[in-house]
């Protein structure tokens, strides 16, 4: 076995990259501002970051517009773009602590899902579209014989990512993973809570191999470096990760500039519906508690709303909360702890908020509900659970992105197909039962981009992830994601 590592000793020892990364090189913010990145963790300032805006973004859309236009990476073969992305997987596996770390204090996750979770899913994510790139062939039409129609993906040319702090480098590489496969630039602008392990990733792509100005990392705000980002005239692509309510503003940004595609991932408001009849309540109500507090909550796809069927709720209730007391808040440099911080203080009064606003409406607290560990100097937010919640309430209708859980009764099928849709997200929805035609039935009913039966796994890299209504448009992961960063050509030859 190997020897237990002492994070704490591991984080005293990091240095971290604090300046945007641009044309191949770090740089300070051209006004020369910088922000503070302070942990969750327990409050500490860990560097101050360049806070870019718009001058910046020009500087880095202008140097990915000229590495895409000289070819140095666009023009390389799908087979060299792979062997480069191969070793950029190698080497993000090689720093896998560091960057695990990096994650940790940067946004609070516990560090064994940092490590095991986000950075191995990162380096997979890398790897997967690396390999995938030389075995896509494109398309001949079928013409008459005096004809030849073939139909090409080409790259889009400069890929603008904008993402949030949840999961900072696995959304981050969602999108910069098929974008730089593709052949395109990228300019990632990660979120202001967590930049650090994105500036760090930009310099191990380019000791992979990717050259000069094609990744380039702006840190900074989102009025300022998001939406220059969404509003300049010379980006192709917008990849947006983070709530609708900024998902919207993309679109936005988009028709009063250049009309540039936005494709969208926003939030979401999973319904998990478990039935009687579910096989092994056991494994239902483990799926329930880490569906809702595995990162705190903060998942898009957290299963916010649990749908219970009437005749088991007590039970049911009982064991989720059981469950849910493991999920004390804890060291997020322990490897004994199963849920770490919230993101920040202003996320930690949202959620609050939320918890008041469920006591308001009527909801049942059962369990949690209150701040802890206030003497860390961090933020952190017990397990929270609500029983009779009604769907009109605002803790059944907004996306918390916390720890709490929302607890519904049904009684029949219809009700809780009714109930799922009863949202204006449609992001993911998971169901229970050992009923083949009623999960069939089911989930061709429910409005989301997932379905999962029996078991909150939605899959990895080799299925699409996205969402229906106002969780967005667009898909992440598979190889449906290029079709975000590539465009058809038709070339139409005559034959004499
Ligand atoms: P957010 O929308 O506040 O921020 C996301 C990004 O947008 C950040 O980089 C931020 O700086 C930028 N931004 C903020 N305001 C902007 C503006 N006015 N103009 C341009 N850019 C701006 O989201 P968040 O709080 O960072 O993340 C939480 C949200 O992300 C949740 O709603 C969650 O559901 C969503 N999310 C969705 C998915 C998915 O795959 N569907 C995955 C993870 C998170």
């Amino acid at each position: 076995m190997s020897a237990a590592i002492d994070w704490r000793a591991e984080a005293s020892r990091l240095t971290f990259r604090a300046q945007a990364f641009i044309d191949g090189k770090y740089a300070d913010a051209i006004s020369g501002k910088t922000f503070d990145c302070t942990s969750p963790v327990d409050g500490a300032v860990l560097a101050r970051v360049a806070a870019c805006d718009a001058a910046d973004v020009d500087r880095a859309v202008n140097a990915a517009r000229t590495a895409f236009n000289d070819g140095r990476w666009a023009g390389e073969s799908p087979k060299n773009r792979k062997r480069v992305l191969v070793r950029f997987a190698e080497l993000i596996q090689k720093n896998a602590n560091e960057l695990a770390l990096l994650e940790t204090l940067d946004m609070g996750k516990p560090i064994l899902n940092a490590r095991h979770g986000d950075v191995r899913a990162v380096t997979e994510c890398v790897r997967w579209y690396g390999e995938a790139i030389d075995k896509i062939y494109d398309e001949i039409a079928p013409t008459p014989r005096n004809a030849l129609a073939l139909i090409m993906r080409e790259p889009i040319g400069v890929v603008a990512a904008v993402v949030p702090w949840n999961f900072p480098l696995l959304m981050a590489a969602w999108k910069f993973a098929p974008a730089l496969a593709a052949g395109n630039s990228v300019v990632l602008k990660p979120a202001e809570q967590s930049p650090l392990s994105a500036l760090r990733v930009a310099e191990l792509a380019a000791e992979a191999g990717i050259p000069a100005g094609v990744f380039n990392v702006v840190p900074g705000f989102g009025e300022s470096a998001g939406q220059a980002l969404g509003r300049h005239m010379d980006v192709d692509t917008l990849a947006f990760t983070g709530s609708t309510e900024v998902g919207k503003l993309f679109l936005k940004y988009s028709a009063e500039s250049n009309m540039k595609s936005v494709s969208l991932e926003c939030g979401g408001k999973t319904p998990n519906i478990v039935f009687a009849d579910t096989p092994d309540l056991d494994d239902a109500a483990k799926g329930a508690a880490d569906g809702i507090f595995y990162n705190s909550g903060q998942v898009c796809d957290a299963a916010s709303r649990l749908l219970v069927e009437a005749s088991i709720h007590d039970e049911f209730l009982s064991k989720v909360a059981s469950l849910a007391k493991r999920y004390q808040p804890g060291d997020p440099l322990s490897e004994r702890t199963q849920m770490g911080a919230m993101v920040d203080a202003t996320q930690t009064k949202r959620v609050l908020a939320f918890i008041d606003k469920g006591k308001e409406e009527g909801a049942k607290l059962t369990l949690g509900g209150k701040q802890v560990r206030q003497e860390t100097g961090g933020y952190y937010i017990e397990p929270t659970i609500f029983d009779a919640v009604d769907n009109h309430m605002t803790i059944a209708r907004e996306e918390i992105f916390g720890p709490v859980l929302s607890a519904i009764t049904f009684k029949t099928e219809e009700e809780a197909v009714k109930l799922a849709n009863d949202s204006k997200y449609g992001l993911e929805a998971n169901l229970w039962t050992n009923n083949l035609s009623k999960a069939h039935s089911i989930a061709r009913a429910l409005r989301a981009g997932t379905v999962t039966v029996n078991t909150r796994d939605g899959g990895g890299i080799e299925v699409p992830f996205g969402g229906y209504k106002q969780s967005g448009f667009g898909r992440d992961k598979s190889l449906h994601a290029f079709h975000k960063y590539t465009q058809l050509k038709t070339t139409y030859i005559k034959i004499s």
